[in-house]
């Protein structure tokens, strides 16, 4: 990791302080549904680094076909996984611009399986991941998760059946319409819950073995998940640059 100076600033995200200029290379892992995309966009906003999801950057190109074929863009609403090749290119490309390497990121999506993580050390070598932590989420409670989710197609704030905008389905951020994902139908999560056990739960313990893995419990309020995933990913590091860490750590409301 490039060591960078952080600068504490008053500007909180969600009950988490803004800590600007430090270095974080962090991936999220844990079933669809466990509260990647919201725990990221936290993160990422204390930390002043960029998100990159690459569920996100697949359905942009699914919707304006700028990036996906018909044949991929079907197979992703239907479940299934995009082609290593195209994914590992797009976050070579995503991890080449300038934000990604001054400031590092807090990754979603990616990787899914122990190829996809390679490819990641390779991109990111010498310097390497910090750390990727596991949202532990059981799957009986993602699948309640992900049948009552309701996203807006403009801005991608989340909802969900219990926890609607506050008008009928316009989205209170941006007042876009708020619907049901394309793949969150009952055949699709199926099948991309079946893909994770058989394919990104190895990747988990792959990362343990390689003495990168850390887990936080997701089952509980969003804003205690928070909390807990930012002293995680403080307390790695701390241990991996004591002076910045230290300054992290003081950041923590
Ligand atoms: P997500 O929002 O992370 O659940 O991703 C939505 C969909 O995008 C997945 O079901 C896949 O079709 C595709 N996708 C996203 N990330 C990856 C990845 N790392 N590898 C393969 N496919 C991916």
């Amino acid at each position: 990791m490039p060591a960078h100076k952080a600068s504490l600033s008053e500007n909180a995200s969600c009950g988490l302080t803004t800590v600007r200029g430090s270095a974080s290379r962090v991936v999220l892992l844990g079933r669809q549904g466990a509260g990647k995309g919201t725990q990221a966009e936290r993160l990422a906003a204390h930390f002043d680094v960029p998100r990159i999801s690459t569920g996100d950057m697949f359905r942009a190109g699914a919707d304006t076909g700028a990036e996906l074929n018909g044949d991929l863009s079907r197979s992703m609403k239907a479940g299934e996984l995009m082609p290593d090749v195209v994914v590992v290119e797009m976050v070579r490309a995503r991890l080449s611009h300038t934000d990604a390497i001054e400031t590092g990121f807090v990754m979603e999506g990616f990787p899914r399986n122990v190829a996809q993580a390679e490819a990641l050390d390779s991109m990111l070598a010498p310097d390497g991941l910090d750390v990727a932590v596991e949202l532990v989420v059981p799957s009986d409670l993602v699948r309640m998760r992900l049948a009552s989710r309701r996203v807006c197609v403009d801005c991608g704030a989340n909802y969900s059946v219990a926890q609607p905008p506050r008008s009928g389905w316009t989205c209170d951020v941006c007042g876009g319409q708020v619907v049901s994902r394309q793949d969150d139908n009952q055949a699709a999560i199926d099948r991309r819950l079946a893909l994770y056990e058989e394919q990104s739960a190895p990747l988990i313990e792959w990362y343990r073995r390689t003495g990168r893995l850390a887990a936080v419990d997701g089952t509980g309020n969003p804003d205690t998940v928070s909390q807990n995933l930012l002293a995680t990913v403080a307390d790695h590091h701390a241990r991996a640059q004591p002076n910045v860490g230290g300054l992290n750590q003081g950041g923590k409301s």
